[in-house]
């Protein structure tokens, strides 16, 4: 199933994606109390199941309220998860080629750091740039993974039972704070830093998460174009070492790293400008598409 977060006269919804259209998750029979992402993500398998058998009724699933059904194309997608209850997990230099190209050696033990709750982003919105913060933006598309149960020091064997769904993220990141602070949490937690969606796939329909194309675009231009099998840690292993000794609650988001083709390792550096627009695509989930703006004074 594909779940979304969208944006009604009232505010956030949360839908799901049936053919062409999205339907109010909170007008089906089963699911009269969720009406957002995290209190499905809560529910756990009961949920999901609550969902597929209103889905799977005859002659189409049963609305209880008027308005509760639109086309896919006429709703404007917000991120998926509006607030996360805690920062985003992010995995560093999880691609060699992208070690690499910072001069860095492949690591021995996961790299791992976070993005602060504010970097969330829609799929479809601006990234704003305020040059009297940072002129070095940079992108970096990445396989975002959701946790579905609470769990620690998870077995890397068992790891991705604890897997809600999948997801797309574009890690923006200012190169200049990154690097002047020597620890990345402030270049990467600029408001608006996050963009994800434009869903949530759920895991039974990506049966292999290690073997999805993804590619970046700046103005139709590709400048990164690999595969999620070279993960230098692979899901499993950045959930067991992630979750050794810490909690993992649903709803926590993890980005997976970024393959070679980032902006600052090239030559000339380049980085976003403001009317760029950024496109961050995973096969089998879909594609984030970014407008670069300037940010108002
Ligand atoms: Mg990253």
């Amino acid at each position: 199933m594909r779940l979304a977060t969208y944006r009604a006269d009232d505010g956030p919804r949360l839908g799901v994606i049936v053919g062409e259209q999205i339907l109010d998750v909170s007008a089906l029979v089963g699911l009269r109390q969720v009406t957002d992402m995290l209190s499905l993500i809560d529910l756990g398998a009961e949920g999901l199941a609550r969902l597929r058998q209103d889905l799977e009724v005859e002659n189409g699933p049963i609305l209880q309220r008027q308005n509760a059904a639109h086309n896919l194309a006429d709703v404007h997608l917000l991120a998926p998860i509006q607030r996360p209850r805690k920062n985003i997990f992010c995995m560093g230099q999880n691609y060699a080629d992208h070690a690499a190209e910072h001069g860095a050696a492949v690591a021995a033990a996961p790299i791992l750091f976070s993005k602060a709750t504010t970097t969330v982003n829609g799929p479809y919105d601006p990234i704003e740039i305020d040059p009297a913060v940072s002129d070095r933006l940079d992108w970096e598309v990445e396989l975002g993974v959701i946790i579905g149960r609470a769990g620690k020091n998870i077995p890397a064997e068992r790891a991705l039972d604890y897997v809600f769904g999948y997801t797309v993220i574009n890690d923006i990141s200012a190169r200049d704070l990154q690097f002047r602070h020597k620890q990345w949490f402030k270049g990467k937690s600029l408001d608006g830093s996050c963009p994800m969606g434009p869903w949530i796939v759920t895991a039974d329909e990506i049966p292999d998460p290690h073997a999805l194309n993804l590619r970046l675009r700046v103005n139709g231009v590709t400048k990164q174009d690999a595969n999620t099998s070279l993960m230098v840690f692979n899901l499993p292993a950045i959930i067991e070492a992630l979750s050794a000794g810490l909690t993992l609650e649903p709803g926590d988001i993890i980005a997976t790293g970024t393959p070679a083709g980032v902006g600052d390792a090239r030559t000339p550096p380049e980085y976003l400008q403001p009317g760029d627009v950024v496109e961050a695509e995973i096969d089998g989930i879909g594609t984030l598409r970014n407008p670069v703006t300037r940010a108002e004074a």
